[in-house]
């Protein structure tokens, strides 16, 4: 950020403001948690904050302080609107194209509001006055983090702002093991817990609240559908509107499985597939040099990061297989030299 836009900001939240901040389609721990961290600062400051989400995400989030002030844009559609047409300002966390946020879009783009993007992904539009943006910060709540202590309150960062802060840096680095894992990371984690983040809380909170359902449905992903092709590095799982079904799936379930296809030895590229939500949700991983981003960009109507990506097929999910099985054979010597 731009020391004049950051002195910009400081004075803008002297006054008492309006403030919405809105994250990405079905949030995750990082969306979630650096919203909620931003949310217990601001409030601190006597603003009246709103969190937004375009719709629902995992239970395993729902302690995070000030969860039950969120507002699910599909639910509550009218007091979602209302409340972004008052905004004085609009905070948008964890991505960087209103495509990100589906129909709350539509009323960020024409709100008369700022608009201040606090990202990590990688290619962003530019749609806002304010950006802070580092493709090498491990998550937005790092980036939060250090907007935080930037604009001089670092003594603001209580308990549930530690709290929020510490499990998107958490969940968005797979638990301090991905190469986003800096030492400033650590740092900053170390900070958190300082201010009163518990870290096996949150661990246990987020990675240790599944339903038998779940462990099972993974279970049968593991067992019946992980599929290896050894020629291209490349392991994938495909779960049906069906299949998900059977295991009573809820938001969230799924979340993690592909890694387990990319801890196979050799393996460099996973790639996974669900049929839910009216079409086919895609997620790739990777490891090394091979860029996840690109190809859910040239692909699958996605993006993200360089090693993970998501993006969506609106074909049957075993069109889908079909299409990603024959784009293999193009990639196979990027995955063969994949460092
Ligand atoms: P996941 O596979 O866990 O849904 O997402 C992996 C990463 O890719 C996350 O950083 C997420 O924000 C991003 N991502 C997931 N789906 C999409 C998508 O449809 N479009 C874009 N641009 N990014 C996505
Ligand atoms: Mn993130």
């Amino acid at each position: 950020m731009k020391p004049g836009q950051l002195k910009d900001l400081k004075n803008f939240l002297k006054t008492k403001r309006n403030i919405v901040i809105v994250t990405h389609w079905t949030p995750d721990g990082d969306a979630m948690g650096s919203s909620l961290g931003l949310y217990n600062f601001l409030i601190q400051l006597k603003h009246r904050v709103t969190v937004i989400t375009p719709n629902d995400y995992p239970s395993f989030l729902f302690w995070l302080p000030g969860n039950k002030k969120v507002l699910v844009f599909s639910e509550k559609t009218s007091l979602a609107k209302k409340a972004v047409a008052k905004a004085d300002i609009i905070f948008c966390l964890d991505f960087n194209s209103l495509k990100r946020i589906d129909k709350l879009g539509d009323e960020v783009a024409v709100s008369k509001a700022k608009k201040m993007i606090i990202d990590h992904h990688l290619q962003p539009d530019g749609f806002a006055d304010y950006m802070l943006h580092d493709v090498r910060a491990s998550s937005t709540a790092q980036l939060v983090y250090e907007l935080i202590c930037a604009l001089d309150y670092k003594k603001l960062i209580n308990k549930a702002v530690a709290n929020c802060l510490y499990t998107g840096i958490m969940t968005d680095t797979g638990s301090f093991r991905f190469p986003s894992t800096s030492a400033k990371t650590l740092r900053i984690a170390a900070d958190l817990v300082e201010a009163g983040a518990s870290n096996w809380e949150a661990y246990n909170n987020v990675y240790d609240d599944n339903s038998g359902e779940r462990i099972k449905l993974l279970g049968y992903c593991l067992g019946e559908k992980l599929k290896v092709f050894p020629e291209y590095r490349t392991a994938m799982i495909s779960l049906s509107a069906e299949e998900l079904t059977r295991y009573n799936y809820q938001k969230g379930d799924t979340e993690g499985v592909i890694n387990y296809g990319l801890s196979i030895r050799g393996i460099r590229f996973a790639a996974f597939f669900a049929d839910r939500d009216n079409m086919i949700k895609v997620s790739f991983r990777s490891k090394g040099s091979f860029d996840v981003n690109k190809f859910a960009r040239m692909h699958f109507e996605g993006g993200g990061h360089a090693n993970a990506a998501g993006g969506m097929s609106k074909l049957t999910l075993d069109q889908t297989i079909d299409k990603f099985l024959a784009l293999l054979p193009a990639y196979a010597k990027q995955l063969n030299t994949a460092k």
